[in-house]
């Protein structure tokens, strides 16, 4: 049996990052940048008010006061997205709004709280009185203080996340270089399987591992697809399999995996491609299939020598969803372009380290995933709490979603006592 570091050595070796693409900035989350983004405007690209005030010279407010305030003719208004009519001469304001550009000759705000203008009074008035002292630059927002036109703001290799997208597109960027998105064909195969929500005749359930794998895979950054269900024939499974080949980058494929007379996973990867099935060191998850291929090895012209892996995951609920988790997304990261993918992509999850609330058993010589709900304690190391949910049966559901993470077990022991400390990757995106 294979370490899961070795295994998924073998998965991810000598993969590369997909082709780049040029995407709107708003479509790239989840994506990794493949060449920087330079900056084509400074930001702020003007010096503007931080404040809804007056703007002035600091030198003409020096003295003001409370009791002493300074009162100053106001010459006119400008708003934010408009330009300045009129330069502040020694003796005079004009009334800002947060964003507008500083006015010629001015060189501080006064916010209106400063002043004897009440806020939000629309008819400018022929002066204001300053009540208070002012620095000069005091709430002006400087050209160029955030960014410099010219600058590298993104690195290539980095995520593009919400505050990534909102950097790029101040900065001047309406698009952005990214590596393409893996596309995934979903398939499942099994002769009890029927489609969501269809009334179960005798002996059948429903395809759960479907749209799991599915949601998993989006979550993973790849452009997911099912391509249905297969039922247990080696000649059915060729076919559907080829389609998808052709479709894909990676085709993930739930059940029939092991070696049971109705099995023909296997037979399907070693007729398209190269199988490599493992028995892999964990628990859930055994066995597992890997393999590559190319569309042309299944009958396909168009891009014929594009790489594609093959992916056969164990058909139980529970260990199809780790075996995607632990395998699969390191795969489709690597794809995306995430530099730190390193070959045991160590940041495939976040971790955190947790105790654990109750004693655990387990098969020794494996390493198990066993489903924790995580609570806050804070006597506890890294201030949480694992408790097991429930049955750690791999077809067992209920305990896999009312879980945070999955608690990491090392191979050579067959148990933890409680209180022992356990690293727990987190399953984020769903829960209380
Ligand atoms: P297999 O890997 O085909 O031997 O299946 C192992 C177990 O997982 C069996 O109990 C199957 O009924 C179940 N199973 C297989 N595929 C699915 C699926 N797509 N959705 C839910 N359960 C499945
Ligand atoms: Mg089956």
């Amino acid at each position: 049996m294979l370490r899961l570091e070795d295994a998924l050595a073998r998965v991810l070796d000598g993969v590369r990052p997909l082709p780049a693409e040029t995407v709107a900035v708003e479509d790239a989350q989840g994506q990794v940048l493949a060449a920087p983004v330079m900056a084509t405007t400074s930001l702020p690209p003007w010096d503007n008010s931080a404040m809804d005030g007056f703007a002035v010279r600091s030198a003409d407010v020096a003295g003001a006061s409370h009791d002493s305030p300074v009162r100053l003719r106001v010459l006119g208004e400008v708003a934010a997205g408009h330009v300045p009519t009129c330069d502040v001469e020694p003796g005079t304001a004009v009334r800002i709004t947060t964003g507008a550009m500083m006015p010629p000759g001015a060189d501080t705000v006064v916010p209106v709280e400063d002043t004897d203008v009440p806020g939000g009074v629309s008819t400018l008035p022929p002066s204001v009185a300053v009540r208070a002292p002012a620095a000069r630059g005091a709430h002006v927002r400087h050209r160029g203080a955030d960014v410099h036109r010219g600058d590298r703001v993104l690195d290539a290799g980095r995520l593009v996340g919400p505050a990534a997208i909102a950097l790029a597109v101040a900065s001047g960027a309406a698009q952005v270089v990214v590596h393409r998105r893996p596309r995934m064909a979903i398939l499942a195969t099994g002769d009890e399987l029927s489609p969501a929500g269809e009334p179960l005749l005798p002996g059948r359930i429903h395809d759960s591992n479907t749209p799991a794998l599915l949601a998993q895979a989006r979550a993973a950054g790849a452009v997911a697809v099912s391509h249905g269900i297969v039922p247990d024939d080696p000649a059915a499974l060729a076919q559907r399999f080829a389609v998808a080949v052709a479709a894909s980058d990676v085709v993930v494929l739930s059940g029939g995996v092991s070696v049971g007379a109705h099995d023909h996973v296997r037979d399907a990867f070693r007729a398209l491609g190269d199988l490599r099935l493992w028995r892999v060191a964990i628990q859930p998850g055994m066995p597992l299939a890997f393999g590559r291929t190319t569309p042309s090895r299944a009958g396909a012209r168009e891009d014929a020598d594009r790489p594609v892996a093959l992916f056969g995951l164990p058909g139980n609920p529970v260990s199809a969803f780790v075996t995607f988790e632990l395998f699969v997304r390191p795969y489709v990261r690597v794809l995306l372009g995430h530099v730190d993918a390193s070959f045991v992509a160590p940041d495939a999850h976040r971790r955190v380290v947790a105790r654990l609330a109750e004693a655990v058993t387990k098969a020794p010589g494996r390493r198990a995933f066993l489903r924790v709900r995580l609570v806050a304690d804070s006597s506890a190391p890294g201030g949480l709490l694992a408790t097991p949910t429930g049955d750690q049966g791999s077809h067992m559901l209920s305990g896999l979603a009312a879980a945070d993470g999955l608690a990491v077990i090392p191979e050579a022991v067959s148990g933890l006592p409680a209180g022992e400390p356990v690293e727990v990757l987190l399953l984020e995106g769903e829960g209380a």
